[in-house]
Formats: C-alpha cells, structure tokens, sequence
C-alpha cells in the first residue's frame, strides 16, 4: 500500500454527484461502437502517478470514453496522446502512450488528478459537482509534497486557486487564467497556468506543439530552481520509474 491507496479507494467510492454518476454508468452500458469489446471502467476515476511527486498536474475531469473507460486519468485519448508524451520529453513518465491500465505507463514525480473524478456530460460540471469534487482536490493536496501545480484550462485553475487561497499559500486578488502564467506561492512552490490539450484545443491550434513543450520547459525551469529536477528527485529518494503502481 501507499499513500495513494486510501484516497483512490475513497474517490473510487464517492457518489456525491448523482448526475455525474448516472452519466458515466449509462455511458459505460452503452459504450461507443469502437469499443464494444470493452469492459468500461465506469466509476470514479483515482488519481495517478506518484504520490511524493514534485509535480502535481490538474485537468478537469476524465473523457467519457477516455478515462471513464479506461479507468486511469488522461488514458485512452488524444488528451492523454499529448500529456505522457510531453511528460516523457521532460522525464517524468516512463513512455508516451497512454491506452490503458496494464499499458506499463509509469510516472515519477510527477502526478495527475482532475477538478472532477467523474465525466460530465459535454464536458460541462456544474458548480456544485465542482464544490462536492473539491474534497477530492484538497486531500490531493494534502498527499503530496508538490513543488509545481500545473493547471490545465480555466475551470482547473480556478479550483487550484480557491484551494491555494484556502491554504494562504496566494496572497492577494487571485491571477486570472492565462496560458503560460506562471506564479510565485508561498513556501517556494509555483503554479503554471497552460490550455487544457484537449482535441478542442489542438485541433483549432490554440494550443500547439511549441507553446505545449514551452509550458513543460517552464516547469521544469522551475523545478531545478527549487533545487529538483525529476533525475534529482528519484535519487534523494532512492526510488525509480518501477516503484509507482
Ligand atoms: S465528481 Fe467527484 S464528488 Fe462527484 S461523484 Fe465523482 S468523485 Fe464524487
């Protein structure tokens, strides 16, 4: 066991957001025709990663037919396609492809969470499954010793920032979102702001390949001047790519 598994298995449990529940088993029932042979995960989707990263990274919530049926964060989908693969570039994920949950992807130093555990519909929370979610965040938070939160899009910036202002690590009126902001919190620790790499994003080149790779050079520019790098990390703690289910 470790310090993940209590609180996955408590967010794998959760159903405080009915709607959002109901969603995700009826999506998981019906699937969508290039995955009838699938068996869809259907359920909250935990946390990923290592739990003592450095780099704690924020999305808004699985795709219906991403995470929510593959059951790992950012799996399955053209999302994820860019994620691992920038994460792999920095040295932060052991390979590029994300398909599944025996695919042998690992994470070091460096983890993945959402704003929500559950799919909404069109992609489009409401404001109170957002706050039930929020507990979610915060236990996060408390779980791992991150140096660099990296918010992907507004709704996950936002939720970021309520979290940061309730921990007096920002002082101040909160930043707006901006892609490629980045700000000082206390106790040496950095946000980044980046669009979310959804097919929404990519697609249209609000988001490209350089300003992408830009943002994960800004993290990484930030980390080693905290003093870790992802190399640097995994040798203070003696652990390798291996050690993180
Ligand atoms: S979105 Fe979050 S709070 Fe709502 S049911 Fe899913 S895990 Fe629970």
């Amino acid at each position: 066991m470790n310090s993940w598994d209590p609180l996955n298995e408590a967010i794998i449990r959760c159903g405080k957001c009915p709607r959002l529940r109901e969603f995700c088993e009826r999506t998981a029932r019906e699937r969508r025709s290039a995955f009838a042979d699938w068996a869809y995960w259907g359920r909250p989707v935990p946390n990923f990663g290592d739990p003592q990263a450095q780099l704690l990274i924020v999305g808004l919530a699985p795709a219906a037919h991403g995470g929510n049926r593959t059951g790992r964060m950012f799996t399955g989908d053209r999302s994820g396609d860019w994620l691992y693969r920038a994460l792999l570039e920095s040295g932060f994920a052991s390979q590029p492809l994300s398909r599944c949950q025996e695919d042998g992807l690992r994470l070091t130093h460096c983890a993945v969470t959402a704003v929500l555990h559950c799919a909404p519909p069109a992609n489009k929370p409401t404001p109170s499954e957002i706050g039930n979610c929020r507990a979610w965040l915060r236990a996060t938070f408390d779980t791992v010793p991150a140096r660099v939160y990296l918010a992907l899009g507004r709704i996950a910036w936002q939720a970021v920032m309520g979290e940061l202002r309730d921990r007096g690590w920002i002082a101040g009126s909160p930043p707006s979102f901006h892609h490629g902001r980045t700000v000082a919190l206390a106790g040496g620790r950095w946000l980044v702001a980046s669009y979310h790499p959804s097919q929404q994003n990519t697609f249209t080149g609000r988001l490209t390949e350089s300003m992408w790779r830009d943002v994960f050079a800004a993290v990484s520019r930030l980390l080693e001047e905290t003093g870790v790098t992802p190399d640097e990390a995994a040798r203070r703690s003696g652990a390798g790519s291996s050690r993180f289910p």
